[in-house]
C-alpha cells in the first residue's frame, strides 16, 4: 500500500476532475515545476488531459494572495482570526449557532473538510457548512441515498471497459473528464463492437465515438427513461430473481411507466420513434450496460428523479454490483467524493451518517461534542439566501467563487456585501467574491497542501506538497483549527498536521460500523504518519481487517433496513417554467476549470478558445440577425450578458449554450450564473443550472477589436475579454460608440508611454484604426478595430509581442497576419501539443489521411487525446476520409 517518490519526484493527484489522475511533479524552482502523468495511478496510467499537462504553467507567485487583509487592509494572521473569531462568536451570542455558516469546495482535501464539519456541526453546533458540490452532484447523492439506503458509488473505472454497453447520459465525458473518455477510446479500438451511445441535448464531443446521438429536448430525461423502463418489461427483461430477492416498490415504477410508449416519449423528448426504439433495443439485449451520468441529469429541478429513473432500469434488470454493469455517477470536482465522505454537505452529518439520532448520538460520542447539529442546515441556495435575508450573519467561504458560480450570481454578489461579515480564503485576492470580503485570508494551493482526494470511483489518492507556501499562505485546514481554537474548542481540534485529521476521519468511518455503513476507511486509521505520507491510491471500503470491496452490491445486500433496494417512482417530467424563446444550457469547456483561476494562467490552455460565447443554431441566429463571430447579448429578469455568437449546428433550435467559467475579472459581461434562476431539486437542493430562458438579441456595437499587449488596463468599453498569452495579454474588445480618439484609446489601454515607437493606419473616416507600438525596435502592443469582427492570425500576433521587428514585419502586423513565407499555424486545436488549425490543414492537404498520421507528422492529438474529435471534424470538412 506505501510508495513513494521516484527520484526528485512528488506523486501526487491532479486538482481539477473527478477523474483524480495521479501526478509526478519535480521542481524546479521554488515555484515551478515539471508535470508528468504518473504511470502507477490506477486512474490514469500516466495519462494527463491538457489541463492536467498544463499544471507547471498554473503555478508561481503573480497573482497571487500572500498575506490576510482586514477591511482592504494588510493584517497579519492573529489580527484576521481575531477579527474572523469575535464575528463569529458575536453572531452565535446574539442570534445563535444558525446564524453562522460555511461554505466549502470541492476543490478542498478531505482534511480540510473534515475539520470545518467537525467544527460547525459538533461544537458550533449547526448545520450550516454546504460546498460547491451542492452544485455538481447533490441530486446524484440523493438518488442514490433514496434507491441504495446510502451514497454509494457501486463500481469502478474498469467497468467503463468491461461493459458492452456505454450509455453517457448528460455526461460530455470528452470534455469534461478527458482522461476517463481516452481508457474508453482505447477500449473502442480494442474492441469495436463495444457500442457508446450518448443522450444530450447538444452534439457534444463525446458523440465522436457514439453510434447513436440521442438529443433529446431539455427536461425530458424521466419521460426518456420511464420509456426505457416500460420497453424493458414489456421485452421480459427484468431480472425476476433479483428483483424478487433484492428490492421492493417495483408496482409503483411500473404504474409510473406504463403510459409511456415510444411514441408517447417521442413527443415529450422529441426524439424521433426509431431512435428512441433502437436505444430502448439495444438497452434490452445488452446485460453489460453501464449508464455514466453527470451534470446533465444533475444540475435540473427534477435532478434527483432523473438519477433515480436511470438506476430503476439498472435494478428491473440485475444490471448492478456485477463486472460491467452499474449506474455511474461520474463527479466534476477532485474531491466532491471525500466532501461526500465527511459530511461536508448540509444534509448529512458526518462519515455517511445522517442526523437521525442514533447517529447524532454516536458522532457526538465519537468527538465528544457539546452540541452536534440535529438537523440538516441550509444548502447553497437556501444558504446565500440567508444571507441576503439577513438570518445569517457571519460567513466563511473556502476556495470557491459563488459571485461566478451560484446561479441569480448579481443577488448573491449584492448578499455577500451587504453580510456583516464576509471571511474568504483562496489563493488569488482578485476573484469576484474576495472582492466582497470584509476579511480575505490567503490559503495554500495545489503543490502547497498536503491530503488526501477522493475520485468517482471511491479511490483515495495523496495530494502532496512538493513547493513551499508563499507568502503568509497558510492550509484551509490550520484555519480552521485557529478559529476552533479562539471560539474555546482547542482541545478537540488539537491536530497538528493532515496525519492526524486523516486517521480521525478514518477512525470514525470504523466507529460502531460492524458492516452497518457503506464508508468504513477502519484499515487506514492505524496508519504511521510515514505510511500516510506514502499512501499509495487505495479505493473504499478497507476494513479495520483489511477487507476491500472492489463492486459493491455484488452480493444483493443494500444499506436499506431490510437490505433491499428501493425502486423510487419519479414525479411526472415537467418542462421548464419560465417563459423566453431560448432554453440556455451552461457547462465546461475542454481546457478551462471552473472559474479558471488556475487554468486562466496557463497561456496555452487559453489558445483554445479565449472569450465567452455562446453556441447558436445558424438557423436561429439568422431568424435574429446574427451573424458568426458578431457578439449577442443574453438577457432576462436577472440580468444581462454579453459573448461572441458561435454558429453552430451541434446545437438544437430553441437551445443554446454558454461556458460556465468567464468571471467579472476576465470578462466585462460573461459571467452566465447572473442569468441562472435559482430553482433548486426539491430533494437535494441543486439548481437547475441548465435550464433558464432567455431572449437573444445582436448587441451590434460600433465597433469591434482585438489588442495584444505586455499589460493591459482594463477598458471602460461596452464588452472586453482578456486571456493571458505566450508574452504578455490578448483582448477581445467592442463598443457602442466610437472613441474621439482611436490612438489615445489605444496607447490607454495597452499603457503605451507616449515617446514609443508607433505605426498605424487610419481609414480616414473613422471607422477603422490599427496600431503597432514598439520600444527599441520591439513589438510592445498591437490594437486592430473596425466595425466588423477582426479577422487576425490572434496567436500568431501574440506571438510577436517582445520580437524585433523591422519595417516589413510592421505592416503585417497591422494586416493582422504574417507576411509572405511565414506560416500562421492557425487558432489552436491541439493544447498539448500546440498545433493550429491552419497546420493540421496543410498536413491533410499532404496525405495525412487519418489521425494518427496527422499524429505522427504535426504531433496534435497524441497527448491527452482530447482535441482528436475536433480533428476528426476537421477532416470531415475537408472531405478527408477518417
Ligand atoms: Fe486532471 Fe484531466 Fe485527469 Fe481530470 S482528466 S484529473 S483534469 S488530468
Amino acid at each position: 500500500m506505501a510508495d513513494g517518490p521516484i527520484g526528485g519526484s512528488t506523486r501526487t493527484t491532479c486538482p481539477y476532475c473527478g477523474v483524480g489522475c495521479g501526478v509526478l511533479a519535480t521542481p524546479t524552482g521554488p515555484d515551478s515545476a515539471l508535470i508528468d502523468g504518473d504511470p502507477q495511478h490506477p486512474a490514469n496510467f500516466g495519462r494527463l488531459c491538457s489541463k492536467g499537462s498544463a499544471l507547471g504553467e498554473t503555478l508561481g507567485r503573480g497573482g497571487r494572495l500572500l498575506t490576510p487583509y482586514v477591511d482592504g487592509e494588510r493584517a497579519n494572521w492573529d489580527v484576521a482570526l481575531d477579527r474572523v473569531a469575535s464575528g463569529f462568536a458575536e453572531a452565535i451570542r446574539n442570534h445563535g449557532p444558525d446564524s453562522v455558516a460555511f461554505y466549502l469546495s470541492g476543490q478542498l482535501l478531505t482534511e480540510d473538510y473534515y475539520v470545518a464539519n467537525k467544527l460547525m456541526k459538533g461544537f458550533i453546533g449547526s448545520a450550516n457548512v454546504d460546498t460547491n458540490s451542492r452544485l455538481c452532484m447533490a441530486s446524484a447523492v440523493v438518488g442514490h441515498k433514496r434507491a441504495f439506503g446510502t451514497d454509494t458509488v457501486p463500481c469502478t473505472y474498469e467497468d467503463l471497459e468491461k461493459c458492452d454497453l456505454l450509455v453517457l447520459c448528460g455526461s460530455n465525458l470528452a470534455w469534461c473528464h478527458p482522461v476517463l473518455y481516452q481508457r474508453i477510446v482505447a477500449e473502442k479500438e480494442r474492441r469495436p463492437e463495444l457500442e457508446i451511445i450518448v443522450i444530450d441535448p447538444r452534439r457534444t464531443a463525446s458523440c465522436d465515438l457514439a453510434s447513436q446521438h440521442l438529443a433529446l429536448a431539455p427536461g425530458s430525461d424521466v419521460a426518456l427513461y420511464l420509456g426505457l423502463f416500460k420497453h424493458l418489461q414489456d421485452r421480459g427483461c427484468t431480472d425476476t430473481s433479483f428483483v424478487s430477492q433484492h428490492t421492493q416498490g417495483l408496482a409503483a415504477v411500473s404504474d409510473a411507466a406504463k403510459d409511456y410508449s415510444i411514441e408517447k416519449v417521442a413527443k415529450l423528448t422529441k426524439i424521433d420513434p426509431q431512435s428512441l426504439a433502437q436505444f430502448y433495443e439495444v438497452v434490452a439485449k445488452t446485460s453489460r450496460t453501464v449508464t455514466v451520468f453527470s451534470m446533465g441529469v444533475n444540475q435540473a429541478s427534477d435532478g434527483c428523479d432523473r438519477v433515480n429513473a436511470i438506476i430503476n432500469t439498472h435494478l428491473l434488470t440485475g444490471r448492478i454490483g456485477k463486472p460491467g454493469a452499474a449506474p455511474f455517477s461520474m463527479t466534476g470536482q477532485p474531491n466532491a467524493m471525500g466532501g461526500r465522505e465527511v459530511g461536508g454537505l448540509a444534509n448529512q452529518l458526518a462519515a455517511h451518517m445522517d442526523f437521525d439520532p442514533s447517529s447524532v448520538d454516536r458522532v457526538g460520542r465519537f468527538w465528544n461534542a457539546p452540541r452536534v447539529a440535529t438537523a440538516p442546515g441550509l444548502k447553497a441556495v437556501d444558504m446565500f439566501e440567508a444571507v441576503k435575508n439577513g438570518s445569517i450573519k457571519a460567513i466563511w467561504i473556502m476556495g470557491t467563487n459563488p459571485v461566478v458560480s451560484m446561479p441569480d450570481a448579481d443577488r448573491v454578489r449584492a448578499a455577500l456585501e451587504a453580510c456583516p461579515l464576509t471571511v474568504v480564503s483562496d489563493i488569488v485576492p482578485n476573484t469576484d467574491t474576495a472582492r466582497c470580503a470584509d476579511v480575505l485570508l490567503p490559503a495554500t494551493g495545489w503543490g502547497e497542501k498536503d491530503g488526501t482526494v477522493t475520485n468517482s470511483e471511491r479511490r483515495l489518492s495523496r495530494q502532496k506538497a512538493f513547493l513551499p507556501a508563499p507568502g503568509l499562505a497558510r492550509h484551509d485546514w490550520w484555519q480552521m483549527v485557529e478559529l476552533a481554537k479562539r471560539l474555546g474548542f482547542g482541545e478537540a481540534f488539537s491536530f497538528e498536521k493532515p496525519a492526524d485529521i486523516f486517521k480521525e476521519h478514518a477512525e470514525l468511518t470504523a466507529f460502531e460500523n460492524g458492516g452497518s455503513r457503506d464508508l468504513d476507511l477502519g484499515g487506514l486509521a492505524g496508519l504511521s504518519d510515514g505510511s500516510y505520507d506514502h499512501l499509495h491510491p487505495v479505493q473504499w471500503p478497507i476494513t479495520e481487517e483489511g477487507q476491500q470491496t472492489e463492486r459493491f452490491f455484488a452480493d444483493g445486500q443494500f444499506y436499506t433496513d431490510n437490505k433491499k433496494a428501493r425502486f423510487i417512482a419519479p414525479q411526472p417530467p415537467q418542462q421548464p417554467a419560465e417563459a423566453g424563446p431560448f432554453v440556455l444550457n451552461t457547462g465546461r469547456i475542454r481546457d478551462q476549470w471552473h472559474t479558471m483561476t488556475r487554468t486562466a494562467r496557463a497561456a496555452r490552455l487559453n489558445q483554445h478558445i479565449a472569450e465567452p460565447f455562446v453556441d447558436i443554431h445558424p438557423d436561429d441566429a439568422r431568424a435574429l440577425g446574427l451573424k458568426d463571430a458578431e457578439l449577442a447579448t443574453l438577457r432576462n429578469e436577472r440580468g444581462e450578458i454579453v459573448v461572441r455568437a458561435c454558429l453552430t449546428d451541434r446545437q438544437a433550435r430553441g437551445q443554446v449554450f454558454v461556458p460556465m467559467h468567464w468571471t467579472g475579472d476576465l470578462s466585462s459581461r460573461g459571467r452566465v450564473d447572473s442569468l441562472v434562476a435559482p430553482a433548486p431539486d426539491p430533494f437535494s437542493g441543486q439548481p437547475a443550472l441548465k435550464s433558464s430562458t432567455v431572449t437573444i438579441e445582436p448587441t451590434n456595437p460600433s465597433w469591434y477589436g482585438f489588442a495584444v499587449g505586455l499589460a493591459f488596463e482594463t477598458p471602460r468599453t461596452l464588452y472586453w475579454a482578456k486571456a493571458p498569452a505566450a508574452r504578455g495579454m490578448r483582448m477581445e474588445l467592442a463598443d457602442a460608440e466610437r472613441p474621439a480618439d482611436w490612438a489615445e484609446l489605444a496607447r490607454d489601454l495597452l499603457g503605451v508611454e507616449a515617446d514609443a515607437q508607433v505605426t498605424e493606419q487610419n481609414s480616414g473616416d473613422g471607422r477603422s484604426y490599427r496600431a503597432a507600438f514598439f520600444r527599441s525596435g520591439r513589438v510592445v502592443g498591437v490594437f486592430l478595430a473596425g466595425p466588423r469582427p477582426i479577422a487576425a492570425a490572434r496567436d500568431w500576433l501574440a506571438d510577436q509581442l517582445g520580437t524585433l521587428s523591422v519595417d516589413g514585419d510592421r505592416w503585417s502586423l497591422l494586416a493582422g497576419f504574417p507576411g509572405e513565407g511565414v506560416t500562421d499555424p492557425g487558432p489552436t486545436i491541439c493544447s498539448c501539443m500546440g498545433v493550429g488549425r491552419n497546420t493540421l490543414l496543410d498536413a491533410m492537404r499532404d496525405g495525412a489521411d487519418t489521425l494518427n498520421k496527422l499524429g505522427a507528422c504535426t504531433g496534435a492529438g497524441t497527448n491527452c487525446g482530447s482535441c482528436r474529435p475536433e480533428i476528426r471534424k476537421l477532416m470531415e470538412e475537408i472531405h478527408v476520409p477518417a
